[in-house]
């Protein structure tokens, strides 16, 4: 027997409640690849899931964590032997499918990334999605002509988990970086990490009145959407790019096509859901080489699975910062 969060559903009332459980191998879905977990990490898709569903989860009991790393037990794909070391994030598991939040996990082995080099199972989950959705937009970015010396890059929601690795990695990949914070006590924890500007939200969080204003920005990741993803794109340099990865502002975009006409600016779209293997390894490696651990350590807030419940609805309200580290097996 092994532990792991289980939510359940109340038909009657809707309601669900969140708990940890003993469960054995019997109770796992079938997959090819079993997992002894180490870590999981909180998303904010994990705090739906762990808690109201959001639309996610279609079937109760569910075992939510969206992502999570540790050590291949038994394996019937030829790809992966007991003792391998793996992370896996995305492909809808802790969703559509039994996450993270256990001791033990059974999964698709096309799910599975084998960790790269310099990259261990805590450091991995540390990195979680979210640093992994930061390392594709920096590799997005690079992609379509960004470089060092071209001029500030803007990390929009900076303190949060996406925001917070996006900075360590541009910032030691020698960009400037700005961040938009929306907690001014969060500008001590983002220099930190490497941003030598900090921009208070309410500055830019306003809708577009001119289409076009100063060219500030050599380039953005943008964890916030909305009408401050619309306004970043009337401020983006001649050519340069924004990538766009979530909504934390809203899922609208009051914006108009005028920086993509006269600009020549350029829209991203960032999923890490879908990402085909060879991106996935890519990033991984990139990560394991271009991520500070240094930085990646001040960033960690430790957990345990009795703490999820909690977790969930703190990220839910947006009061997380940097990334959240769950031990399952603490
Ligand atoms: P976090 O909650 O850790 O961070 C989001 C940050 O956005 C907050 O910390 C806050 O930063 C800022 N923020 C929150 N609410 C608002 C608001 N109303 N207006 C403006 N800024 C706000 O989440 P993650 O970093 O894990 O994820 C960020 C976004 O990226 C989410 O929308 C998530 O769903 C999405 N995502 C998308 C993925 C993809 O594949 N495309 C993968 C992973 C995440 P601050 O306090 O600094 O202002």
């Amino acid at each position: 027997m092994f532990n792991a969060l289980i939510v359940n559903k109340d038909e009657e009332s809707g309601k669900t409640n969140a708990a940890v459980t003993h469960i054995g191998l019997d109770d796992l879905p079938d997959g090819e690849v079993t997992v002894a977990v180490d870590y999981s990490t909180v998303n904010y898709k994990d705090g739906l899931c762990i808690g109201p569903g959001g639309g996610l989860v279609r079937k109760y009991p569910h075992v939510p964590g969206i992502d999570f790393s540790g050590t291949v037990e038994s394996s019937d794909d030829a790809r992966y032997k007991p003792g391998d070391k793996v992370v896996l994030t995305g492909w809808r598991v802790g969703e559509a499918h039994w996450g993270g939040y256990t001791q033990k996990a059974r999964v698709k082995a096309d799910w599975l990334v084998p960790l790269p080099d310099g990259l261990d199972t805590r450091a991995a989950m540390a990195v979680g999605t979210a640093g992994f959705t930061a390392m594709l937009s920096v590799m997005a970015l690079e992609d379509h002509g960004m470089t060092k010396g071209d001029g500030p890059v803007l990390v929009t929601g900076a303190a949060g988990g996406v925001g917070s690795v996006a900075t360590a990695i541009l910032a030691n990949l020698g960009y400037e970086v700005a961040g938009v914070t929306g907690r001014p006590e969060s500008a001590d924890y983002l220099k930190s990490l490497g941003a030598t500007q900090i921009v208070a939200r309410e500055e830019i969080n306003e809708t577009v009145k001119r289409p076009l204003e100063s060219e500030i920005w050599a380039g953005c990741v943008d964890a916030v959407g909305g009408a401050m993803l619309a306004r970043v794109l009337g401020q983006m340099k001649y050519g340069a790019s924004v990538a766009a990865v979530g909504l934390a502002g809203g899922a609208g975009l009051p914006a108009t096509v005028i920086p993509f006409l006269l600009r020549g600016v350029n829209l991203l779209g960032i999923d890490s859901v879908m990402q085909p293997y060879d991106n996935r390894v890519r990033a991984w490696q990139r990560l394991a080489s271009d991520l500070p651990m240094d930085k990646l350590e001040a960033m960690i807030r430790p957990a345990t699975l009795s703490d999820l419940p909690q977790l969930g609805a703190d990220i839910l309200k947006g009061q997380v910062q940097g990334r959240i580290l769950v031990d399952v097996n603490a």
